[in-house]
């Protein structure tokens, strides 16, 4: 989130370069009419804020004046036991300002070293004597690349970014997109296909976010695209309803056996204002309870104690949100049904809904403990509540009739999204006749939307619903790479020694970095925060993207195949081993 001075500051830089010199900021603190140090100090708040990564290809290169640039690896001769020359050395290069980048890597035997580093000047004998001098202050072997030829990567995402800041809120549309919350620069999104995601500079990576669950079947999955392209070709969008919407409604009700009736919405958020809504219609009664740390959208009456970006960036209770919109909103710890029963006698009599996500995803991947949905089931029906079950993510994700079916427990209220709509806007809310029926043209609850039920987005939902009926083994393929990959997570963490927890159901994982299990929000929040971001960037440069927060979920599609999940293997043990090196 650049304020319009950094702006300033970065297209400066950017477009006129730094000297070459002791002091490269001179010129330009002249040129922007601000002091050297004034200058530098806001130069190492882009630096801590990830922004100036993206600004360094440019800075020690091209304007810089770098003419030559070398891939110089290394060889440290440690001896056994010892890292000490190992890491007087990267700790030399690094310092030498000559130095871009130091990466490492086991070495082996068609290529002996493993200290890889990109060394920049205005001359060739300049790189060579520096390379002579720390291999011999150090002991070290190394073999240099004079570079031929130079692509510059980093500009186009640098120069998309400060347009971006420009013209968006923290250059996003959505905060966690805002990769801040991992020390990085927010990546855009060029195309995906399969498991895969390209950046705009090109990289590839094998995708975890996967639009935050929305792609069970992988991106761009052709029998969504087709679909969806065969419906837009007839209109967009009529205002009218479609055979298709009562089509994908059957395919729903089919899989949820709690629901008798459906709405579709636009979005995950507006099925869960709707649902609480109709609780309140139904039961004549204005307090509901939530669970810490578990997300339900963005509307007022539920940011409270909110998962997700609210988490990430640390805004546990939405500004601008009026109290008297949020006073009937209790929220208490996950898993704590001790706690749950305090609240709920408390406001015996007074409470419309308990809304949950069954497995919470927005805190990280969060297991309820045995009997804890149970016991929610129980003393709602007991209590006269309303039962919410929020299965944007869960849905369709754990198993065809996602949580409900998972555990065997049918809530009285459903919120769905994401999967349904086949990446595609839609969300939904079913349930109970006696309950839906409240909602108008039938009953007296508003509720309405222009682009609801769009007609392309029901179209690709129709073809992922029907693909996942089909594929009789996918539940289980999805869930046995799951099981691998975490299982692999835990084995390389216990070889390297990194305390780590992957919390999994299905196809959905969170990695905490801590010793501790992760039962709730407050278990989240005391993880290791920095380490996940080391861990976050070591995969990132390895071609894996892990999801920007310590906070959220991994998904796997059923795009993921063995030569995805073997190059994750090996990022995660390289980023694991990494974190050894740097304890
Ligand atoms: N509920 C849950 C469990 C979610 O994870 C989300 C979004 O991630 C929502 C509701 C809100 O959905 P949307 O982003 O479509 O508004």
């Amino acid at each position: 989130m650049l304020t319009k001075e950094e702006m300033i500051i970065l297209q400066d830089i950017s477009e006129n370069g730094l000297s070459v010199s002791k002091r490269p900021f001179l010129e330009s603190a002249r040129r922007l009419g601000i002091p050297e140090a004034a200058l530098v100090s806001r130069i190492k708040g882009l630096k801590a804020s990830g922004v100036i990564k993206e600004l360094r290809g440019v800075l020690d290169h091209k304007k810089a004046g770098f003419a030559e640039n070398a891939l110089v690896a290394w060889r440290a001769k440690t001896s056994p036991g010892s890292n000490a020359s190992r890491g007087g050395l990267i700790q030399a290069l690094v310092a030498s300002g000559m130095v871009s980048h130091c990466y490492e890597r086991a070495p082996d035997k068609a290529f002996n070293y493993d200290i890889f580093t990109m060394l920049h000047s205005k001359e060739k004998g300049r790189i060579e004597k520096f390379a002579k001098k720390v291999s011999q202050e150090f002991g070290a072997d190394y073999a240099s690349l004079f570079t031929e030829k130079e692509l510059k990567r980093e500009k186009i995402s640098l120069d998309l970014l400060l347009r971006a800041n420009e013209a968006l809120i923290g250059g996003v549309n959505s905060p966690v997109r805002n990769f801040a919350g991992v020390g990085e620069s927010a990546l855009f999104a060029k195309r995906a296909r399969g498991a895969y995601l390209w950046d705009v500079d090109d990289n590839k990576y094998v995708d975890y976010i996967m639009s935050w669950g929305v792609s069970i079947l992988g991106h761009a999955w052709k029998g969504a695209v087709d679909a969806a392209v065969k419906s837009v070709r007839d209109g967009s969008t009529y205002g009218l309803t479609t055979e298709s919407e009562v089509k994908l409604a059957l395919l729903v009700k089919k899989r949820f056996k709690s629901i008798d009736k459906i709405r579709f919405v636009t979005s995950g958020t507006e099925a869960c204002m709707t649902a609480l809504r109709l609780a309140r219609a139904f039961t004549k009664k204005a307090k509901v309870i939530k669970f810490d740390g578990c997300y339900h959208g963005h509307f007022d009456g539920l940011l409270v104690k909110s998962g997700s970006g609210n988490l990430t960036f640390g805004i546990p209770s939405g500004e601008g949100i009026l109290a008297s919109y949020t006073a009937d909103t209790i929220s208490v710890p996950f898993n704590d049904i001790g706690s749950f029963k305090k609240a709920a006698a408390k406001h015996k009599g007074d409470i419309a809904c308990v809304i949950v996500e069954p497995v919470p995803c927005n805190t990280g991947v969060i297991l309820p403990e045995k009997d804890f949905l149970r016991a929610l089931r129980d003393i709602t029906k007991r209590e006269g509540m309303i039962l919410i079950f929020d299965e944007v993510i869960t849905g369709f994700r754990l198993a065809p009739g996602g949580a409900e079916e998972l555990f065997g427990i049918t809530p009285d209220l459903t919120c769905l999204g994401k999967i349904i709509g086949g990446g595609f806007p839609a969300a939904a809310v079913g349930g109970r006749r006696d309950i839906m029926k409240l909602l108008a043209p039938e009953g007296p609850v508003y509720q309405a939307g222009t682009l609801a039920a769009n007609p392309v987005s029901i179209a690709a939902g129709i073809s992922v619903l029907e693909e996942l009926e089909a594929d009789s083994s996918i539940y289980k393929d999805l869930a046995d790479k799951t099981d691998e990959l975490t299982e692999w997570i835990r084995s390389r963490a216990v070889k390297y020694g990194i305390a780590l927890r992957v919390n999994t159901v299905g196809s959905v994982f969170t990695v905490f970095f801590t010793d501790k299990r992760v039962d709730d929000q407050s278990g989240a929040c005391r993880t290791d925060k920095d380490k996940y971001s080391y861990f976050f960037k070591a995969l990132l440069s390895r071609g894996v993207l892990f999801p920007p927060s310590p906070y959220e979920a991994c998904f796997i599609s059923r795009a993921h195949g063995r030569a995805e999940l073997e190059k994750t293997k090996r990022a995660l043990d390289a980023a694991l081993s990494m974190m050894e090196n740097n304890r």
